[in-house]
């Protein structure tokens, strides 16, 4: 199988010698010409996955309720307020909680700065038209550090899967990192190379995982909790990051690739299938807490959704509504927050962190 971009990877393979997980992924997604969020359309029915906002507005709505709550919670400021989203992909959250915020707290839109963080130049496009409402609060930077200081509120949904892993092989002399390289028919295969791990990162008790077994490592989400968890801790305000994953800290190769809704081999269509891999939350949560700021807790996002309200809200937008729609409207609030094969209420989990310490509903841990 080849495409454009698996013919670059295996020049750059002969030319370099074999390549990390980590280059391979970026290169997956991020290659100026071929890579997947630079050329592709990935979301909705058409695409290869929905994601939460694309499957509701509940999802937006709610996270707009948060979002509201927070900055009460924060004494209600006014002066530099940012409301900040990293990867919008089309910008329907965003249009969501902007529509409730301007409902439920106007002082906060009057005042709020609206900044999406997106790398991609193609879905910048998409999401200017559909904030095209809201053009004047809107702008648009290509890295968190460039957003404006303040207060800020910010949102990521489905961005920390997307930011590159490492792997790592247990073989009879450890630990060792895997690789992408070519195997005899000139195809792309996964291989293992020299470097090894600090047994120290591994989770307890190592030693007694079968070979073969799989850990992974994401000093690049690390970077970026990092900066924005020490951005929260000097200006105020509070974070919510969604993505499917684990709240504990576990083996496992969870390096995914999805075409057309299916899954795929996660090396078979280099450009052209989203490659992705499970967010571990613990591993989050301890980058947060060592730059000083407050882990709210961390739900699964059925118990979340389910606590702010949505089954309510659900109610209210059914009413009165012929009986296909609120069918619809059920079955949304089920994908959402059920649980179960193809739901998103277990698997995906909502982590909360602020600066200064602030109780939010609907987490009942502070520590
Ligand atoms: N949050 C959206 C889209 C999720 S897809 C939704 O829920 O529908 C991932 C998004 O993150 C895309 O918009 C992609 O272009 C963007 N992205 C990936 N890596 C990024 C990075 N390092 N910085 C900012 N955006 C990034």
């Amino acid at each position: 199988m080849t495409t454009p971009l698996s013919d670059k990877i295996k020049n750059i393979i002969r030319h370099n010698g074999p390549l990390s997980i980590t280059d391979y992924f970026a290169i997956c997604l991020a290659d100026p010409e071929h890579g997947y969020y630079m050329t592709r359309e990935p979301f909705g029915r058409t695409g290869d996955f929905i994601t939460a906002p694309e499957i509701s507005q509940l999802f937006g709505e709610m996270l707009g309720i948060f979002m509201v709550h927070a900055w009460q919670q924060h004494g209600s400021p006014l002066e530099n307020v940012r409301l900040v989203e990293i990867g919008p992909g089309r910008g329907t959250l965003m249009l969501d909680m902007l529509r409730v915020i301007s409902k439920l707290a106007p002082q906060l839109f009057d005042a709020a700065h609206v900044h999406l963080v997106e790398t991609s130049e193609r879905l910048r496009g998409v999401q200017r038209i559909t904030l095209e409402s809201y053009s004047a609060k809107v702008s648009w930077f290509g890295d968190f550090e460039e957003v404006p200081e303040g207060f800020t509120l910010l949102i990521a949904n489905e961005l920390f899967d997307a930011i590159p892993i490492r792997q790592f092989v247990k073989t009879p002399t450890g630990f060792r990192e895997r690789l992408v390289t070519l195997d005899a028919n000139d195809e792309l295969a996964f291989g293992v190379g020299v470097a090894t791990i600090d047994p120290a990162v591994l989770p307890a008790p190592p030693g007694h995982e079968p070979e073969g077994t799989i850990f992974e490592i994401a000093p690049a989400r690390q970077a970026v909790m990092q900066t924005l968890s020490e951005r929260l801790r000097h200006h105020g305000g509070t974070a919510a990051i969604i993505d499917y994953g684990t709240m504990v800290t576990s083996y496992g190769d969870t390096l995914q690739a999805v075409l057309r809704h299916q899954f795929d081999d996660p090396l078979a269509h280099p450009g052209e299938a989203d490659l992705t891999s499970h967010v571990d939350f613990e591993d989050l949560a301890k980058v947060a807490r060592a730059s000083g700021v407050q882990i709210n807790g961390c739900l699964r996002q059925g118990d979340f959704l389910y606590g702010l309200g949505i089954a309510e809200r659900a109610s209210r937008l059914a009413k009165d509504k012929p009986f296909e729609q609120q069918k619809l409207i059920a079955a949304a609030v089920d994908r959402l927050a059920g649980e179960g094969a193809g739901k998103m209420g277990e698997l995906f989990k909502v982590m909360a962190v602020s600066s200064p310490n602030v109780p939010l509903a609907p987490f009942r841990k502070i520590d």
